[in-house]
């Protein structure tokens, strides 16, 4: 969403699809030219419209730009006090991998929050993890104790068995190609860039770092 100013001083809402076009004041029903995309996103506040959104977020979490200007990303309301790394590795456009890191600042209370959430989190994960190892064995026996009293015909035993494998690997590739803590989306969203940047890799790997302070940079 972004926005125009009419004669009448009001700010009119468009979308970028509208870019080049005129649209219609709702306030005082005078005509309204809306710039071309690029020129419409600057004006918004984006200084590097030209640029991939996970390029656009280290560069201005390097130079302490907004969204990295010492707001807490959560609530954006109150200063930073402490700050998370946000490690992210993706291939790169040579196919290489690249590594970079932005940090996820928050104010006190939020802080609180998001440390309550990361334990839920990862008890949920040693939870799940603790299932399927007692699990494994339980499987594991019972296969080797009624497989051979099945007689299944071996040509179709193998079919239906390298389906099942298949399938399973298919899935964990799925599930592996986009691998963050399942919390943090709700986390990011405030992140200018972080929800497309993410959204726009096709593989990544996410980690968090631990919470330090933050001292905001002086300006
Ligand atoms: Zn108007
Ligand atoms: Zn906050």
């Amino acid at each position: 969403m972004y926005h125009v100013e009419c004669c009448c001083r009001n700010q009119v809402s468009v979308q970028i699809h509208q870019c080049s076009s005129d649209v219609r004041c709702p306030s005082c029903g005078s005509s309204v030219a809306v710039p071309d995309s690029i020129t419409l996103q600057k004006r918004s506040g984006d200084k590097y419209p030209g640029m991939r959104p996970i390029d656009k977020l280290l560069t201005t979490a390097a130079k302490h730009e907004h969204p990295f200007d010492g707001m807490c990303h959560k609530c954006q309301e109150r200063g930073a006090e402490f700050q998370v790394p946000v490690n992210v590795s993706w291939m790169g456009a040579d196919a290489s991998s690249q590594h970079s890191t932005f940090p996820l600042l928050l104010c006190g209370s939020c802080r609180q929050s998001f440390d309550s959430e990361r334990n839920a989190s990862n008890w949920a994960l040693a939870g799940r993890l603790a299932l399927f190892l007692g699990l494994l064995p339980i499987v594991v026996v019972a296969t080797c104790e009624y497989a051979p009293r099945i007689e299944l015909d071996s040509g179709v035993a193998r079919a239906v068995a390298s389906i099942v494998a298949f399938a399973t690997l298919a899935a964990i590739g799925r599930r592996f190609r986009k691998l963050k803590p399942r919390f943090i989306d709700s986390w990011l969203a405030g992140i200018r860039w972080a929800p497309e940047a993410i959204k726009s890799e096709s593989e990544y790997l996410l980690t968090l770092g631990r919470v330090t302070p933050y001292e905001a940079p002086k300006k």
